[in-house]
């Protein structure tokens, strides 16, 4: 009996895979028809300069509305693009769809995209950028890719040229999620990154008595001082936090209390309204009673 029933377990577990994958082979096969069937859209959400309180770009994040009306996380459909190798034709929709944004928004802002680990290896990514600024018309430095810890996975020379190339075509380099992945330290001043964002993990609550959270933010402030970058605080909500990451000399500030990711009406709509002054709103954090 005892036999059976391990061989039943065996079974569940067998099926529960099974079923796990099929999920992902049909997000797969709906994600490979999403470009095409125009699903795909990009938001953007404010970065704001501490000093002067005006923005200087936006983030620009993906999200996929399926026909059915249902929206799909990055955090869900990426990883798979990733794996399936969608993610090289979906990544240059996104490069282009943001050269085109930042020409529409003019010379005075900014727009990052985030770039996956398949894209930095594919070894067109350069050209693609070339040729997305070109036909934008746009200068180079308008645009930043935001690389995650992720790609430090491999210390490779092709990663650090990879870093080079894409440094010699002028957009900017940020170094994404700060302090959640393997940072190799090293590849800090080998790699000619331009501004570190740090994690929200570090950023929500950092206000928060007993909260070592200041003391780290401080250190990676002081790093990135010495190394030339600036400093992108990501997930500010309260005007607490807000007011501590001020006083630690951020140069940055990106999360809710600014605004929400949006769509290119809103932000056009926006800056029209304000120039591009913004006001803390004091967005009621979910993580207040
Ligand atoms: P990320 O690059 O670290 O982006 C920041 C995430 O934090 C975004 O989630 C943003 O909406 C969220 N966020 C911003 N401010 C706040 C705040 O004040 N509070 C809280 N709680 N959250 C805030 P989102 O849009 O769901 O994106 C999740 C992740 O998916 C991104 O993390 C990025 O790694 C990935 N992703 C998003 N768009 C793209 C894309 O176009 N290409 C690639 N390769 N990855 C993307
Ligand atoms: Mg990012
Ligand atoms: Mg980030
Ligand atoms: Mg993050």
């Amino acid at each position: 009996a005892a036999k059976d029933a391990g061989r039943g377990v065996h079974r569940f577990y067998a099926d529960a895979m099974h079923n796990q994958a099929s999920e992902r082979k049909a997000i797969e096969d709906s994600l490979r028809d999403a470009l095409a069937n125009d699903e795909l859209q990009l938001l953007y959400q404010p970065i704001v300069d501490v000093k002067s309180e005006r923005i200087s770009g936006f983030e620009a994040l993906i999200r996929w509305r399926r026909k059915s009306a249902e929206i799909v996380s990055p955090s869900k459909f990426i990883p798979i693009a990733e794996e399936s190798n969608l993610i090289i034709p979906i990544g240059e929709w996104i490069i282009r769809t943001a050269c085109a944004t930042i020409a529409r928004l003019g010379p005075d802002y900014r727009v990052a995209v985030n770039v996956s680990p398949r894209q930095f290896a594919n070894e067109k990514l350069p050209v693609t950028i070339l040729n997305a600024v070109a036909a934008a018309g746009i200068e180079p430095g308008q645009l930043e890719l935001e690389i995650t810890e992720g790609v430090f996975l491999d210390e490779s020379p092709a990663n650090l040229e990879m870093f080079q190339k894409l440094k010699r075509t002028g957009v900017r380099l940020a170094l994404d999620d700060f302090g959640t992945g393997y940072s190799a330290l090293g590849y800090l001043k080998k790699a000619p990154f331009d501004k570190i964002k740090i994690d929200q993990s570090f950023v929500l609550g950092a206000a928060d008595r007993n909260s070592m959270n200041a003391a780290i933010i401080s250190s990676i402030v002081g790093l990135a001082d010495a190394l030339g970058m600036e400093t992108t605080a990501e997930g500010v909500e309260t005007h607490d936090d807000l007011a501590l990451i001020r006083g630690l000399g951020c140069s940055h500030v990106q999360g809710y209390i600014y605004g929400k990711p949006m769509d290119i009406d809103e932000v056009e709509a926006l800056l029209a309204e304000r120039g591009g002054l913004v006001i803390a709103r004091g967005f009621k954090s979910a993580r207040e009673p």
